[in-house]
């Protein structure tokens, strides 16, 4: 049994939970590589034309592993967090690919609810039973995959430049460098260091998110507005970009609330999908830390925001 993992959407989260898992059962697994040219082309070929960028992405990763493995970890990922939802696109994921790519192995089934321990157990029970592996054995890898998580600290912090933005988004937007051209990089190139919501004290967020007149009720709306709240209250950045997937209606949403909280501060929102060019990322980077620097050499002097 070789199992297959795409690293695509929450592999970014979740990847290391699901790898140490199959490690403890010593069951075998090949990952797809990092997103490239060629999985791009991959996704966009076998995707629908109007799902977003980090879905066809997704598509292409596991059209990449569909030869190569016996069974592909492409997880339907219904909740994370008690009164939060997560975006559809996650819960119809099995379906969108088995209908999209043809000779797929197996995927697993089951949905997954990852409200509590007892659910999580569940579905790391069913997956280890599908590999025909005893109970016993399942729950003591399960629990050593837990520990992975919160082991490994995803995001940045830099403070070892004159100046500092913070990097919104879906998380498969701001770590695969591939799908937002590595724009963490193009901002260090400038002097800008980058903060992430993975720094930020999640109580801190949740108390945010609980001041609003309504409250988004997805789990990563809230982390993104909550962290821009408590950055921009704290002072701790110079301005905020938004990696936002194009067609994505959640970003949409998360866009407007973010902005109407920071008001004037600089914004900029970087729109990504399979035909956004590198030399126009490019211009609105260089022009958006001009701007940041200018506005810090003013004395705080207010410039208008990037829209
Ligand atoms: S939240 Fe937006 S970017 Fe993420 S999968 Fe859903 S539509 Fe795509």
């Amino acid at each position: 049994m070789l199992v297959g993992i795409p690293q695509g959407l929450l592999y970014w989260n979740y990847g290391d939970i699901i790898k140490s898992f199959l490690n403890e059962l010593h069951i075998e697994f090949i990952e797809s590589p990092r997103t490239n040219r060629n999985i791009l082309d991959k996704g966009v070929n076998c995707c629908v034309d109007d799902a977003c960028l980090p879905v066809k992405i997704f598509h292409g990763h596991v059209d990449w592993l569909k030869d190569k493995c016996d069974f592909i970890m492409a997880p339907r990922v219904m909740q994370l967090k008690k009164g939060e939802f997560i975006c559809p696109k996650f819960c119809g994921i099995t379906e969108m690919i088995k209908n999209s790519i043809d000779g797929l192995p197996p995927l697993p089934e089951e949905p997954l609810y990852a409200l509590s321990e007892k659910q999580r157990h569940q579905w790391f029970l069913y997956i280890g039973e599908l590999f025909g592996q005893k109970r016993k054995k399942i729950y003591e890898a399960y629990l050593k995959a837990m520990e992975e998580n919160g082991r490994h600290i995803l995001g940045f912090n830099e403070d070892n430049y004159e100046h500092k933005i913070a990097l919104l988004g879906h998380p498969y937007n701001i770590y695969d460098t591939y799908c937002n051209m590595d724009v963490k990089k193009k901002f260090n190139k400038q002097g800008i260091g980058v903060i992430t919501e993975d720094y930020v004290d999640s109580n801190l967020v949740d108390r945010e998110v609980d001041r609003l007149f309504k409250k988004p009720f997805w789990t990563f709306a809230r982390k993104n507005f909550g962290t821009a709240a408590v950055l921009y209250k704290q002072k701790q950045v110079d301005g905020f970009v938004y990696v936002s997937s194009f067609a994505c209606g959640i970003d949409s949403v998360v866009i407007e609330l973010v902005k109407e909280v920071i008001g004037t501060f600089p914004f900029m929102t970087l729109k990504i999908d399979e035909h956004t060019g590198e030399a126009g990322i490019n211009t609105r980077i260089e022009a958006f830390s001009d701007m940041l620097k200018r506005r810090s050499a003013n004395n705080g002097h207010k410039l208008s925001a990037f829209g």
